[in-house]
């Protein structure tokens, strides 16, 4: 095929990106835009088989199967509450390709020097989101201390790794080869930065790393796309790239924080919140399920504990129930709930709550005076009114949902321990808070038979 007939096909392949990423910004149209983004990738990717410079065909389907069986087996096995970590490797792989793709267009005999810094940039952005990726999975996955990792001078440190990086670059590119020194020297530099610079960001921050790093898989995919002239790598790599920087910035405001802020500052590392008492009103699922049949409006609070207990099913259930009952029924979405961006959506859309039953937190905020119940299934961080009035909590200035306005406040969970955060929860002490403790499954399960 032509190369001119390629790149008409890149073009429909782009053009099915684009209107997939729109219709992915609704939960009613995702599962759609999720299929057209998959047919378009699809058709890069032929297409792109029928380019005459392929040379091998046996190794590109060899690593084709053995990529799908890998991405099938782990898909298939993954449990929802990994989901996060996953994602955090799919970034991962995203960045080594990369900065393989960017290595190997060395070997072209034609690159011109802009070429070289398109290469370089996609072993630098490639290598830096690789281990970057890595050590953000180990912080998520709780393999190694979520919090954040800091130390004097570590800015200093990471300013020399930069101007390192940098001088090895320019080095490089002056005279550039595929034996070069210079490059062993930039791969080296790009995965310690990569580690470095996610090192001091930890806690209730992680979920900006994570769309950061899903932001440069993006730009390195785009910087290789450059590297070896492919036109749909650089437009795909682009738009991830974009999307990634709009989500971290959604991420930050969420988080009422600035991205140099949560990049250099450690999340609260030198911080020591006031310590929290009182006394806990604990309350059965019986009582709490009359709670609930006299109330006219309930929002439910999801969060991550809702995803540990798999409880999206049974929530749904008791919304129902309640709806049949005549109460209004909602469910309030906190942006950085869980542990990755529209964890909840995803769960509450896989148990078919309806859409228009989804609010989000600056819309439920100004009502929630008037909500009866709010029913915290598995949440934490995103209800801490510690965040509105501790100064010296970690998370001081997040905006929360808040449930404390709430005329009665049902906290589901199986302990008093403390969110991903690590921050302790004065909600729990609340006048109006009952505590339901236990799995957030069993538990509702019990207030539906119960109000069955
Ligand atoms: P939190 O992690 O603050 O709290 C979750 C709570 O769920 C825990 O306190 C736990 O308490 C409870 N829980 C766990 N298992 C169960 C269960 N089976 N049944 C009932 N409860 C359970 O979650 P939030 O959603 O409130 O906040 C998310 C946090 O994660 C924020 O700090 C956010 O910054 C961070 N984060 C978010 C990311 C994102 O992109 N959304 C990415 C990375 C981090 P107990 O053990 O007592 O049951």
């Amino acid at each position: 095929m032509s190369i001119e007939l390629i790149n008409v096909w890149y073009i429909v392949a782009a053009a099915l990106f684009v209107f997939g990423l729109k219709q992915l910004g609704s939960p009613a149209t995702a599962v759609r835009g999720n299929l057209l983004s998959s047919v378009g990738m699809l058709l890069a990717v032929a297409a792109t088989l029928f380019n005459a410079e392929v040379l091998t065909f046996e190794w590109i389907i060899g690593a084709a199967i053995l990529g799908a069986i890998i991405g099938f087996v782990a898909a298939e096995k993954v449990a929802m509450t990994s989901m996060p970590e996953m994602v955090a490797l799919f970034n991962g792989s995203g960045g080594i390709a990369s900065l393989f793709v960017g290595w190997a267009a060395l070997y072209n005999l034609d690159n011109s020097t802009f070429t070289y810094i398109t290469i370089v940039l996609s072993i630098v952005i490639g290598g830096l989101t690789f281990t970057g990726s890595i050590l953000a999975w180990g912080k998520l996955s709780e393999v190694m201390p979520s919090r954040a990792i800091v130390f004097g001078a570590q800015r200093f440190v990471n300013a020399l790794l930069l101007v390192a990086l940098l001088v090895c670059s320019v080095l490089f590119c002056l005279d550039p080869s595929s034996t070069s020194p210079y490059l062993y020297a930039i791969v080296g530099l790009a995965c310690l930065f990569g580690v470095m610079a996610v090192l001091p960001i930890g806690g209730a921050d992680m979920p900006v790393v994570i769309s950061l790093l899903n932001s440069y898989s993006g730009l390195a995919a785009c910087a290789a796309g450059f590297a070896i002239h492919n036109n749909i790598l650089i437009v795909a790599g682009a738009m991830v790239g974009a999307a990634g920087i709009i989500l971290t910035n959604i991420m930050c405001k969420a988080m009422n924080r600035s991205l140099t802020n949560v990049l250099f500052s450690g999340f609260g590392a030198a911080k020591q919140a006031s310590k929290v008492e009182g006394e806990v009103k604990p309350i059965n699922s019986e009582d709490a399920s009359l709670i609930l049949e006299a109330a006219q409006s309930v929002t439910f609070v999801p969060g991550y504990g809702m995803a540990v207990a798999q409880a999206q099913h049974v929530v749904r259930e008791l919304g129902e129930l309640l709806e049949q009952n005549g109460a209004e029924v909602t469910y309030a979405i906190h942006p950085v709930a869980g542990r990755m961006p529209g964890h909840m959506n995803v769960l509450l859309a896989e148990s078919n709550v309806p859409y228009d039953q989804l609010v989000e937190m600056d819309d439920i905020n100004p009502r929630i005076d008037n909500i009866d119940v709010a029913v915290v299934i598995g949440a934490n961080d995103v209800v801490n009114p510690a965040a509105r009035t501790d100064e010296n909590s970690p998370i001081y200035g997040m905006p929360i949902i808040n449930v404390d306005h709430a005329r009665t406040v049902f906290v589901l969970k199986r302990s008093m321990a403390s969110g991903f955060s690590g921050a302790d929860n004065p909600l729990f002490f609340g006048e109006n808070t009952r505590m339901l403790f236990g799995d957030a499954k069993a538990s509702l399960s019990e207030v539906i038979s119960h109000f069955k």
